[in-house]
């Protein structure tokens, strides 16, 4: 037997018992007559001691021991003289008899400690020492909490875990495709599933009417910190339901999650319609941790010969309650935040609103007390308050305040990553315009199908058509997003038109799940959540890769693994690929 114990669980319950630990030297102590070393494993840290008075011989061994050298001990658990209460187990130590060493270990690149020393690219090279690390550690094993949690819900309401291929081809979730060539068919191409969508539609024809997966999925898309090319969904689809019965089931699995992993309770979600997520927040997937709506001033303030506002298609504002007492410092620094690149606006403009009742603002010149009354009655500031506004072009304005109210949200403490709130963001618009190609893009994907009280807009006026989609937000970020789906093939072919299929293309592409359609498709929808970003969430982290055994960096490269990488011309050949440089 290696060991009896782990190095996570022994305590003042076990003194005077003989154990035998095996784990990884994390660092050793010399302080003369004694030798401290702590030892670790998956568990945790346990200390081992040896005293040269008892063994001197055994001292010397342990005084050799390197960082990260794997090694067996067999001791007594003793009380602690000087205990350790943020350890668990600080209250005891084990004074070792017998050392071995199992495997020697070259000094690693960077030290293996909760903070390390270590650079990105380092650790990202040696991803299996950073994964050595307590908290990289902990945030895979809170990944397999949750994936098992998942697992169980999913279980106990019936729903049946069903694998679906990898080697596809294209589905549209309007990303690029990771294509895979066939030596068997050459000239040809699998494509890596952006995610199973269509084969989860099938088995719904099927009649396995609730499935799930957790499932990778492949997007080659530009990458950004919260995106990897390969990504983690749990995938899930229902028959015979309405929008209301899908928003029950996994409002019910957020509450399970929240409840199994955090012993948190949440309440229930709040709805709030895409249009006036929009309106109120400048976004999509709103963070609800705070209120700072956003309000449109265009009414209030044009026509006053204050040329930046009449020029503006919008005119928008946030108050930032008590921070009337904001310095000119300050408003300079945010100014020049708003004009940075990323932001992209010509300026700010602030009215403070003082705890005498008085309003100043930095247009004075444009706007007198009455006027600048209105702005605060538009906005519902208080003395105190702090009214930013900023004004231009449609689109851009709203995105903007919307960066700045998330800013103002992160400045004065209101997004605290240990709050939770949730809600459903629904009635998105089915399609959305390109502006370059006029052409109309699904907004979710070409299986959704629109809200029934909107269906006859589709000929007439489809930019109005309100989809019957729906996503789950929590603070600010997405993460699910499902729909009812058409699951009528003259709908579905209707729909393909829209888009600008032809219906040779529309019938080549996904003639399959057309064709499929005549067969008795029952009514069906769904959704999927994005796990590693739901674990990042959970685990209070910004980084999804944290959550990503093995992650992809930037430039969608393994440094550990150096891949991609170029195929011999062996290889090539026998793929029927040319490569063009
Ligand atoms: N397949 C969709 C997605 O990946 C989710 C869904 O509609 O169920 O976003």
């Amino acid at each position: 037997m290696y060991r009896t114990h782990n190095c996570g669980e022994l305590n003042i319950s076990h003194v005077g018992q003989q154990v035998t630990l095996c784990g990884w030297v994390q660092r050793g102590r010399d302080l003369g007559g004694l030798t401290f070393v702590d030892l670790r494993d998956r568990y945790g840290i346990t200390q081992l001691l040896f005293n040269m008075e008892t063994d001197d011989s055994l001292c010397q061994s342990a005084r050799k021991l390197g960082r990260e050298f794997v090694v067996q001990a067999t001791g007594i658990v003793s009380e602690r003289s000087s205990k350790n209460p943020k350890m668990a187990t600080g209250d005891i130590e084990i004074s070792v008899s017998k050392l071995e060493i199992l495997n020697p270990s070259a000094v690693p690149p960077f030290t293996i400690e909760d903070d390390t020393d270590g650079g990105d690219d380092l650790r990202m090279k040696y991803r299996y020492l950073d994964l050595r690390r307590a908290p990289v550690m902990n945030s895979i094993m809170l990944r397999h909490r949750m994936a098992q949690v998942v697992r169980s819900y999913m279980d106990s309401n019936g729903f049946i875990e069903i694998e679906t291929p990898v080697l596809i081809k294209s589905t549209p979730e309007g990303a690029r495709d990771f294509v895979v060539p066939s030596r068997m068919n050459p000239g040809e191409f699998y494509a890596l599933p952006q995610s199973p969508q269509t084969f989860k539609q099938l088995l719904m024809v099927s009649g396995f009417d609730k499935y799930f997966q957790i499932v990778k999925c492949f997007r080659d898309e530009d990458l950004r910190a919260d995106r990897q090319p390969e990504f983690t969904q749990i995938d899930c689809e229902m028959s015979f339901v309405q929008r209301e019965d899908i928003l029950n089931m996994f409002e019910g699995l957020a509450r399970h999650l929240f409840k199994a992993v955090l012993s948190i309770d949440i309440p229930t979600l709040d709805r709030i319609s895409y249009a006036d997520a929009m309106k109120y927040y400048g976004n999509d997937k709103p963070d609800l941790r705070f209120d700072m709506k956003l309000c449109e001033l265009n009414d209030t303030v044009k026509g006053k010969g204050f040329k930046v506002f009449d020029d503006a298609e919008l005119i928008v504002a946030i108050n930032v309650t008590g921070q009337s007492e904001y310095t000119r410092k300050q408003l300079d620094e945010l100014t020049e935040w708003v004009k940075r690149p990323q932001i992209g606006m010509s300026g700010l403009i602030y009215a403070k609103h003082n705890t005498d009742g008085t309003i100043k603002s930095s247009v004075d010149k444009f706007f007198n007390a009455d006027e600048l009354a209105r702005w605060s009655t538009a906005c519902d500031s208080k003395p105190g308050d702090l009214i930013l506004v900023l004004a231009g072009n449609e689109s851009r304005t709203r995105k903007a305040m919307s960066e700045l109210r998330l800013e103002m949200g992160e400045r004065l403490g209101l997004r605290d990553k240990n709050v939770f709130k949730c809600a459903w963001v629904l009635d998105f618009p089915l399609l959305e315009k390109d502006e370059e190609s006029g052409r109309w893009h699904a907004m979710h994907h070409p299986f959704t199908s629109a809200l029934p009280d909107d269906v006859h807009l589709l000929d007439t006026d489809p930019g109005k058509v309100r989809a019957n989609a729906y996503d789950m937000v929590i603070n600010g970020v997405e993460v699910g997003g499902g729909s009812i789906r058409i699951h009528n093939k003259d709908i579905q072919k209707k729909m393909f038109s829209l888009l600008g299929f032809s219906d040779e293309e529309a019938q080549k592409q996904f003639g399959f799940l057309m064709n499929a359609f005549e067969f008795g498709a029952p009514p069906h929808g769904g959704i999927a959540f994005g796990f590693d970003r739901l674990c990042s969430l959970f685990g209070g982290s910004e980084s999804i890769r944290d959550y990503i055994a093995f992650p992809k960096n930037n430039a969608g490269r393994d440094v550990m693994i150096d891949s991609p990488s170029s195929i011999s011309d062996e290889q090539l050949k026998e793929l029927a690929i040319k490569v063009v440089n």
